[in-house]
């Protein structure tokens, strides 16, 4: 067995790994990150940006969201059901983070909102201007793997800095003595283990989103059934169910919600297409919200799960499809491309032709209906209800906009199918606002540390999509702590 020495041992190379390495290495410490996959950056590669507030940036934008102010939205959001002090530390921390990454060369649009909210919602649902979207390399507009510039400039900081970044040697176990983290085991990829001995181990292998047996037994959630996630490879659970054996309190694990149609990265424009105000109903043929709250992912997310089969369906007609062909999108999502309606035909004519059984059209309502699986009277009364309520320019159910109060009666009639989604899990392993993992007595496992979304419970029931930016900020600055506070553990 290889014999290695250092003072950190940070466990993944992602996007709360890497900081907490450069920020452990900025304080002093030798530092190694062991990495299963054959790159750097994990999920964060997938992404467009994290949150920050009081920056720099927000600053020169006249955005004047103070860390406190968001600590009180957040605290409020959560009904108090998290831990307070890692809260504020974070929030007061991710401003200045901003700025740790422009010095390391990441350069920034601006900071925005994700989502404007109706007026209507606004109080718990309106979002701030938090999200840095990261400028992409070679230029160009923002979209999805943006971030990707960033975890680059993280990588060579830490390369800089003389972190060593062994990738694909997964981390196996950690090791345990006198109630203390000395090290960890490991596999290089000639399947050769690796002993690695240190003062403080870092766990930040972002949770399980491609665990399907884990995410039913800690969620309750069905992968390909009942949720659509991003399902990135490697993020099986490996840190949690080491940290659980080495000792560690749970903490509830949730999902990252959203909404999405299934293989969504395989039929984005269709996607983006349907993500519209348009007519929103579940199996049985019902309206279950305002459809002007879609652009909230979270929320929208949750309410189809409350729906039979978490599942629904977008439907628009022939005139309302001519309209956003003309006009473009009523609701213009910051992810997906600008043109979606010039590519609509083709893409719905690529998608019948792979047998993608999650969008159809139909000359009818009950052809529709039938083809996607919806009640058809169930439908039919609604769609009656509905178009009156348009007709009255006036929604007498949920008080929708009525800007978005466009009928449903030109054949012909395109309708696709949503179900929960899912940008991976959070939470599992209890720390403190020091990053340090607790038992489930509340007793620090001295030299243990969990960062990212591996130890993210502080979000409660929902993702706080208010503060946007949010996962990637909480994993930046959770990992920066932990850096600085394995380092002082150290000198001790
Ligand atoms: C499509 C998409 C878009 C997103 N957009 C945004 C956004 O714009 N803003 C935002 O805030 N959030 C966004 N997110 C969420 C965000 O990217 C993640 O929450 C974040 O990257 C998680 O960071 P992490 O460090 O916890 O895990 P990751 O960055 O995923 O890193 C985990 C790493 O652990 C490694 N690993 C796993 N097991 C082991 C092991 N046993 N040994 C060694 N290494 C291991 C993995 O290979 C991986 O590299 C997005 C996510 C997705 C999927």
């Amino acid at each position: 067995m290889k014999q290695l020495e250092t003072d950190v041992i940070v466990v993944a190379a992602g996007l709360s790994g890497l900081a907490a390495a450069i920020s452990a290495a900025e304080n002093g410490a030798s530092v190694i990150a062991f990495e299963k996959a054959n790159t750097t950056g994990g999920a964060a590669n997938m992404g467009m940006g994290p949150l920050g507030i009081g920056s720099n940036i927000q600053k020169h934008q006249m955005v004047s969201l103070t860390p406190f102010e968001a600590f009180r939205k957040h605290m409020s959001f959560t009904h108090w059901n998290v831990d307070a002090r890692l809260v504020r530390d974070y929030y007061a921390k991710s401003g200045d983070t901003i700025q740790w990454l422009e010095e390391m060369g990441v350069e920034f649009f601006g900071a925005m909102p994700a989502y404007a909210a109706p007026e209507t919602m606004k109080p718990y649902a309106t979002s701030e201007a938090t999200w840095h979207v990261v400028k992409p390399i070679g230029g160009g507009l923002p979209g999805p793997r943006c971030a990707g510039a960033m975890m680059k400039c993280m990588t060579e900081r830490a390369e800089e800095l003389g972190v060593q970044v062994l990738l694909e040697t997964p981390v196996k176990k950690i090791l345990v003595e006198d109630g203390k983290a000395v090290g960890v085991i490991a596999v290089d990829k000639n399947g050769e283990e690796i002993e690695a001995r240190g003062k403080a181990v870092i766990i930040a292998t972002g949770g399980f989103g491609a665990n399907p047996q884990m995410l039913k037994e800690q969620t309750g959630f069905e992968w390909g059934k009942n949720l659509f996630s991003f399902a990135i490879p490697g993020m099986t659970g490996d840190g949690l169910n080491m940290a659980w054996e080495a000792g560690a309190g749970k903490t509830p694990v949730t999902i990252e919600l959203m909404y999405q149609i299934p293989d969504n990265m395989a039929h984005f424009a269709i996607e983006g297409a349907f993500r519209q105000p348009c007519l929103w109903v579940n199996k049985l043929g019902n309206r279950f919200m305002n459809e002007d709250g879609i652009p909230n992912t979270t929320f929208t997310g949750n309410a189809i799960v409350a729906q039979p089969d978490h599942v629904c369906y977008s439907i628009f007609d022939a005139k309302l499809l001519k309209h956003y062909k003309r006009n473009g999108p009523d609701i213009q999502s910051h992810v997906h491309p600008h043109d979606i309606y010039q590519q609509f035909d083709e893409a719905m004519k690529a998608a019948f032709a792979e047998g993608y059984e999650h969008v159809c059209e139909a000359d009818s309502l009950e052809e529709l209906a039938d083809k996607m699986g919806i009640d058809k009277e169930g439908l039919l009364k609604t769609v009656e209800e509905y178009n009156e309520d348009c007709d009255n320019h006036y929604d007498s159910l949920f008080d929708k906009d009525r800007a978005f109060m466009q009928p449903i009666r030109s054949p012909k009639y395109y309708a696709c199918r949503q179900y929960p989604g899912g940008y991976g899990t959070l939470g599992g392993i209890k720390i403190n606002h020091k990053t340090e993992v607790m038992t489930d007595e509340h007793k620090v496992i001295p030299g243990l540390y969990a960062v990212g979304v591996d130890a993210c419970a502080i979000y409660g029931h929902t993702y706080p999509f208010i503060l946007p930016g949010n996962t990637m900020g909480f994993c930046l600055n959770s990992g920066r702590i932990a850096g600085e506070n394995a380092a002082e553990f150290i000198n001790e």
